[in-house]
């Protein structure tokens, strides 16, 4: 059976079959995250996928689900966001 090696922060390098993981791509860029619970402290991780990873995981037959593009926006990108606004003054710039 494919075992996948990934790393809990908590745990250090843990071993997983491919049905414990999941991965959410991103459309167009090949490019996602994936989750697993980890089997020794039973957390949730999640953890960036580039296209290696992605066509790791893929390969060896782990569920993955495509992100919609449209989903709602998260905290840190609202963050993000409010920040561009802050550093840009935007308000002048609309003035003028
Ligand atoms: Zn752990």
């Amino acid at each position: 059976m494919t075992t996948i090696r990934t790393s809990c922060p908590l745990c250090g390098d843990v071993e997983l079959a491919p049905a414990d993981l999941s991965l959410r791509l991103v459309p167009c860029r090949g490019t996602g995250t994936y989750h697993f619970r980890c089997p020794h402290c039973e957390e949730i991780r999640q953890r960036p996928a580039g296209h290696r990873v992605v066509s790791i995981l893929l390969a060896t037959g782990v569920a993955y689900e495509v992100m919609d593009e449209a989903a709602p926006i998260t905290e840190g990108e609202i963050r993000q966001f409010v920040e561009g606004l802050n550093r840009q003054n935007w308000q002048e710039q609309i003035i003028s």
